[in-house]
Formats: structure tokens, sequence, C-alpha cells
């Protein structure tokens, strides 16, 4: 029987062990911390008993498809994993001097509620030449061929890319800063092909009337996901390590022979899938490993950045929208769930404190920027002060027009565990891959040119390329196949779909794919090239 020995059980490591298992190939799962789950677990708050933190909440919009999937295959006492998704219904975007305005997450029913819909990404605000620029730039995207969007767009900017600096502050606020809200996306570093074609994703999420637009668990991730997932493993037999990390994986030049486990034991397995996080990946890649999978070099050349959340406790329940908050003057790119009017699935009436009866989970994702009570980015900050500046920002937005958000009903904080003190600020232990331009050509394959190593994490070239469960889930799958190629080559692979866009423009596509074979520009850049040129002259237009 093949044995696979799986490193690092988060989303991509237990995805890759259930695909296999499924399929009855023994598989082994060593995590080096005490909980299985990675970025996406969940955990106790040690001095409140049954509280709940975590790294941050989590977001499933409709073009999830590869984990939805996954979870719909893990078995609960009541149905499946996926019943634990619960559909949001309106964003609340506060800013500090204007009442908040609430966008429906939910899909249009009517005409009208269509134009609604439409309004905020099209027309509201936007002078009527960024409106038709905006149109140029999202069909310039989706009538690209896919040679041009990897080898063009992945080597322009966003921000180049909807030209940004010269446009109203009302198309950067619309196209800026709302990806970097949800996703952990960066307008500026960001490539157009991944932010374009992420955007447009959750644009058409919001039109199809056959998915949820977005979804978000109903209760604490570990307790609603991982751990029926990990009892799920179990059942099929995998075997599941966790307090048992990894150091480093033993090479003679041609395939992997074995792993050393950090107390000194050996890992012996047929294949190996290395699923641990971007920032610890290079620590494996040796020079030897190097020389045998070149494509692994580019590994380190990925980049991170610091997305960590805080929970606050309350004593009132303070339910906001029944969906995300995104706070749009806030210098830490702040963003919120009030989580317990969607925890259905979590039993927090005998669960929590007495004195506990909301909890409003927030992710910063702006550790550079000074905040507004010391003056200083969240980095030099220490985890105290941090919690004062995030509530502080909370409620500049949320008070803007009445006192929504006070100091009395904070009980609690809870601020991400990887974010650890050191004598000038503090550490993050857990950066999370971010999109950078040019950075898809850095991005192994799940399959290794090593014969019997393959990769499994968000950092994995996937369909959608976006640090996220879905791409780690994806890269998971991939790897799994891998195996099975080598393996059971008769077995049904795992599914892997393709991001799904309008069949409309298939035949714009197919005409770039032949532009871009003769040399020619698609025909947005010369459009582009002539307001450049009129720009230069200095005229507007
Ligand atoms: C604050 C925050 C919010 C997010 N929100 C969302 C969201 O709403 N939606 C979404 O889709 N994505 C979200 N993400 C991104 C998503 O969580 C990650 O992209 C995804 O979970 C990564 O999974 P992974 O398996 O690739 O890596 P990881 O989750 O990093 O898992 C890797 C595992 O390897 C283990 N490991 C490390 N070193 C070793 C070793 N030497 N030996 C053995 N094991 C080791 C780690 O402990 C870890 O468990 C968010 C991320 C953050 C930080």
């Amino acid at each position: 029987m093949t044995r696979v020995a799986v490193i690092g059980g988060g989303i991509g490591g237990l995805t890759a062990a259930q695909e296999l298992a499924e399929r009855n190939i023994a598989v082994e799962v060593y995590e080096a911390s005490d909980r299985f789950g990675g970025k996406a677990r969940s955990y106790p708050v040690a001095q409140h008993g049954p509280l709940h933190g975590e790294h941050g909440f989590r977001f499933f919009p409709a073009f999830y498809r590869h984990v939805v999937e996954t979870m719909e295959r893990i078995p609960t006492a009541e149905g499946t994993v996926a019943d634990n998704l619960v559909v949001t219904e309106e964003t609340l975007v506060a800013s500090t001097d204007q009442p908040a305005q609430r966008a429906r997450t939910g899909q249009p029913e009517s005409v009208r509620e269509w134009m609604q819909t439409l309004r905020p990404a099209f027309i509201d605000d936007l002078p009527p030449e960024d409106r038709a620029f905006l149109l140029e730039r999202f069909l310039y995207i989706l009538t690209a061929c896919d040679q041009r969007r990897e080898h063009e767009l992945d080597n322009v900017s966003w921000w180049e890319f909807i030209d940004a600096d010269n446009r109203s502050e009302a198309l950067r606020e619309r196209l800026a800063s709302a990806t970097q809200a949800l996703v952990a996306l960066r307008p500026r570093l960001a490539s157009a092909r991944t932010m374009g074609v992420i955007y447009l994703q959750l644009l058409f999420g919001q039109m199809d009337p056959t998915r949820p637009a977005e979804r978000i668990l109903n209760g604490p991730t570990s307790e609603v996901w991982i751990r029926p997932w990990v009892e799920y493993l179990d059942s099929l037999d995998v075997e599941l390590h966790a307090s048992t990390p990894v150091e480093r994986l033993l090479f003679d030049g041609r395939r992997i022979t074995g792993a050393e486990r950090t107390d000194g034991n050996r890992i012996e397995a047929d294949e190996f899938v290395l699923a641990v996080p971007v920032h610890v990946a290079p620590s494996f890649v040796t020079p030897e490993i190097a020389r045998a999978a070149s494509e692994l070099e580019g590994i380190e050349r990925l980049d991170t950045a610091w997305m960590n959340g805080v929970q606050f406790y309350l004593s009132t329940d303070i339910s906001l929208t029944r969906g995300h908050q995104v706070y749009t003057d806030s210098p830490w790119a702040l963003t919120s769930i009030s989580q317990r009017q969607f925890w259905s699935g979590h039993d927090f009436e005998t669960t929590a404190p007495d004195d506990v009866e909301g909890v409003l989970s927030v992710i910063a994702s702006d550790w550079e920027t000074p905040g507004i009570v010391y003056g200083i980015p969240a980095r030099a900050c220490t985890r105290a002060e941090i919690a004062t500046e995030v509530w502080e920002q909370l409620k500049a937005h949320l008070n803007a027009t009445e006192d929504v958000l006070t100091d009395d009903v904070l009980v609690e904080w809870f601020l991400d565990p990887a974010i650890v003190e050191t004598n000038d600020g503090v550490e993050n232990r857990s950066p999370l891959l971010i999109n950078t331009v040019g950075s898809l050509k850095h991005r192994p394959s799940a399959e290794t040119s090593i014969e019997n190593l393959t990769i499994a994490g968000d950092f994995v070239r996937t369909n959608s390329d976006l640090a996220s469960m879905e791409s780690a889930n994806e890269a998971g799958r991939r790897a799994a196949n891998a195996i099975l190629r080598r393996h059971q080559p008769t077995t049904q692979a795992a599914t892997i779909w393709e991001l799904a866009e309008p069949a409309v423009f298939e035949p714009f596509r197919r005409h770039d794919r032949l532009q871009y074979r003769l040399g020619l520009p698609h025909p947005g850049e010369v459009t582009q090239s002539a307001r450049s040129f009129v720009n230069r002259l200095g005229v507007r237009g």
C-alpha cells in the first residue's frame, strides 16, 4: 500500500489527506502546533474559559467551489460541515464623518434590486469619464486571453492598470480599497491579473442567482469545521500527529527518502506532501533539492504581509449588520463581523461566561500606517496598544452619528497569539502570502520535478491564485492528484474547477489568443495609450 506523509495540517494538508484517504491510500499528517487547521483554526481563550479566539473570521464568496465541496463531504451528526455555512445579507460601510451605508450582499430579485446592486459598482459617485474607463478596464480583463493575463497583466499593478493616481477619489475607493477589505490583495502591490479577476468574480457572485454571494460559518471554525474534519479523517484511518514539527526532508539526489522530525525521529513514506506555510517552506528547500527542482527556488521570492485579528467580547450583543463591516477611514484597514447573530451552530448561551453576550471579531490588514491613538503603526505597538488602537478606530467609525460602541460594554479582548511582543514592537509568527506584481512565475505547481514530492499550500499555483482557503484546498487536491497519477492511475482524480466566466466573452478571448500569438496588443491597450498621450498634453479625458 502506498504511504504518504503530509507535513503541515492546515487546509492544504488536510485536503490532500482527505482526497488520498478516501481513495484508500495510507496517510499520516504531521502538524507542528497542538491543533489542526493552520491559519483557519480557532483557539480556546485560556483566561476566559470557553470563549473562542481566531486569526481572523472566515469568509466564503460565491466563487469558492473546491473548499465548499470538501466541506460537503465531511459528515456531522445532522448532515455535513457545509450546512454550517450561513448566508450574509448586507455589508456595513462605515466612515468617520458620514452616516454609514449598507450594501446588499444577497442576490437581486427584481430589476430595481439589480440596479441597486450595480449602482455602487459602476454608477454612484463616479464622474462620467471614470464610469466609461471602469467599464473599459473590466472589458479588457474579460476579453484578454490566459496568456496575456499571465504574461502581461501579471506584470502590471492593479493601481497602474486602473490609472488610480489620475482618477477620481470615488474610483480609487471603489476599485482600490474595496478588495483589500475582504481579501488579502493590496491594490498598489497586487497584479492587475489577480486583482481584476478576483474583483470580477466577487461581482459575478453578487449577480448569480444560483449561489449565495457570500457565506460565513455558524460557529468558531475549529468547532464547526476543523474538529468534524479531523474526526472524519480519523475514521478514514488517517494517522494525525499534532505537536510534531518536522525539521527537514532527506534527499538522495533523485527522490525524498524520508523526513526528520524535530525530536530526531525519522518519517518513512513513499510520497511526501509539503503543506507548510509560505514563510516556512524555503527552510525545506535545501540547495540539493533546489538543484533537482529549480521551480522551488521561487518560493522564497514570494511576499507576505500581516493580516491578523482581534476579538472583542462584549457585555451587550451589538449585531451591527448581518454581514461584514468595512471601516473605510481606518488607517489599519479594519473589517469586522459581529458573530453572535450567526452562531446558531455554537452553544453560546451555556458556554460563554455570564458577562459576555456578544463577540466582535476584527481583522487589521494594514500594520504599517500610524494609528489614531499612539500615532505609530501596529507593528511598533505592544499587544495592549494594538487592542486599544483597534477599539478606538472602530468607535471613531461606528459612533460617527450616534453612540453604538461604548467603553462600558467591553469585557475582554483577545489578539491573535501569532503576534508576539519584542523589544521594539511586535513580530508576526504567522504572516500571510500576498499577491504581488510578477509573482505568478515564482509560484510552484503542486507537482514538483522531484518524483515523490508534492506541495499543498495557499502559495501553490491555482486557478484563483489568491492566499485563501480556496487556493489551499485546490492545491491539496492537485497534490493528491499527482500522487494518484503515479500510484493509482485508474482512480478517479479529485475535481479541479476553472473560475467561471461569462461565456459571452469567450469568442473575444479566442480572438485575443490569436492576437497575442501574433505579438499584437489587446485592443484595450490602444485606448489606454491614447489616454496617456492626451494626459501628457495636459487634457483630462
Ligand atoms: C486573519 C486572516 C483571515 C483570513 N480570512 C480568510 C477568509 O475569510 N477566507 C479565505 O479563504 N481565506 C482567509 N485567510 C487565508 C487562509 O486562512 C489561508 O490562506 C489558508 O488557511 C492557508 O492554508 P495552508 O494550508 O496553505 O497554510 P496554513 O494554514 O499556514 O497551514 C500550514 C500548517 O503547517 C504547520 N507547520 C508549519 N511548520 C511546520 C513544520 N515544520 N512541521 C509540521 N507542520 C508545520 C502550521 O502549524 C500550519 O498548521 C485568512 C488568513 C488570515 C491570516
